[in-house]
């Protein structure tokens, strides 16, 4: 049998667990793994573009758990009632190949990516930190203000969205959990006096959401929303101005703002600042950027943090998802006329 965690589960397990709570618990370990980063057998997503679209695979292992998640990336979702980001995941044991796990990961994706974020900004962020200029307040934008508050103390938001309903959807989620929120009438006027700028947004060009003059030293850019060949949100002069830190370069260099840059314009690994071998922000005037795409090894250590959290729960149920006869060389037992269907053989 294997565990399965539908999207009911996955919200019982979430409002039950408190969103910043699990947020924090995913955040532990993803830092965790991202500190033992060469046990993992590493590779870039496998993508499959559309004129419209993305549709990925992001397969990772170590030498015992191997996990993987479908997602797909479609910016103009939205305007069919559709969600931009969907995904589902699993964990296998590398012993047997059989799997353990099978979860819903939209809101897995959502907790991960914020958690993410939010542990890379603690290593890059100024000391101090109040505010927070969120560019994009779809789908992401709560978690993202959720876990900047719990890991970093972040309670005032500076928000903008091209769509204003984005924004409204966004206030009535977020002001009644107690953050300080200005809507904003621009991108310039959101990053005014934020010490952090997060950029959510959904587009499948090489656009700008941040010019060069919008940043200014000391900032901290954690940058999600470019994340595809040709989908990208910053100025490349931002970028040659700061600090640029990354999950795996392979993967960024294709998908992230760097592929804006030459290939070997230098970045930092986000696992060697957390394994303490590499500097993450150095000075107060040192711009930082998190040239977030989504790595595997995130979706694998969320599915980690939920599979230690089911048991001797009820958010799952166990699914007969592997034809498993008794004899292993008799699979035609299970679809002979007569076999016991659903019975154990
Ligand atoms: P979404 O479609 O729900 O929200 C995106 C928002 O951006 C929308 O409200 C849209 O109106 C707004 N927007 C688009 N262009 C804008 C502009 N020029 N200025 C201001 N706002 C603009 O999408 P989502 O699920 O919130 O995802 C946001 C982005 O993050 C997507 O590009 C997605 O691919 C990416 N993403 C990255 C990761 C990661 O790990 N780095 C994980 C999940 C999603």
């Amino acid at each position: 049998m294997v565990r399965f965690v539908d999207v009911p589960n996955m919200q019982r397990w979430v409002i039950d667990t408190g969103i910043e709570t699990a947020i924090a618990g995913i955040a532990g370990t993803i830092e965790e793994d991202f500190r033992r980063w060469p046990a993992f057998d590493k590779t870039a997503r496998v993508a499959s573009h559309s004129d419209v679209g993305v549709i990925e695979l992001m397969p990772i292992s170590d030498d015992r758990t191997y996990g993987f998640k479908y997602v797909n990336g479609h910016p103009t979702n939205p305007a069919r009632g559709l969600q931009t980001v969907t995904a589902f995941g699993v964990l296998a044991d590398v012993d047997s190949g059989y799997p353990t796990l099978w979860a819903e990961m939209t809101i897995l994706t959502a907790l991960r990516t914020a958690a993410t974020s939010a542990v890379a900004a603690r290593v890059l962020a100024p000391a101090g930190a109040t505010t927070m200029a969120m560019i994009g307040t779809g789908s992401q934008s709560e978690f993202q203000a959720l876990a900047f508050r719990r890991l970093l103390g972040i309670e005032r938001l500076r928000i903008w969205d091209t769509d204003p309903h984005a924004m409204d959807v966004f206030e009535r989620n977020i002001r009644p959990l107690g953050f300080d929120v200005v809507r904003a009438g621009s991108a310039a006027d959101a990053v005014r006096g934020a010490e952090i700028i997060t950029t959510c947004t959904a587009d499948k060009t090489y656009a700008t959401i941040l010019t060069d003059d919008m940043v200014v030293p000391g900032v901290h850019v954690n940058a999600i929303g470019g994340d595809c060949p040709g989908k990208t949100e910053l100025d490349a002069a931002i970028l040659r101005r700061a600090d640029v830190f990354v999950e795996f370069p392979p993967q960024t260099r294709i998908e992230g703002e760097i592929q804006q840059l030459a290939a070997d314009h230098p970045v930092t690994e986000l696992w060697r600042v957390l394994r303490g071998e590499a500097a993450g922000r150095t000075s107060p005037d040192q711009i930082t950027v998190f040239d977030s795409v989504g790595f595997a090894l995130e979706d694998f250590s969320a599915l980690r943090h939920l599979a230690g959290a089911l048991d001797g729960t009820d958010y799952y149920a166990d699914v007969d998802l592997i034809a498993d006869p008794a004899d292993p060389k008799d699979l035609f037992a299970l679809v002979a006329a007569g076999a016991a269907v659903g019975a154990p053989v």
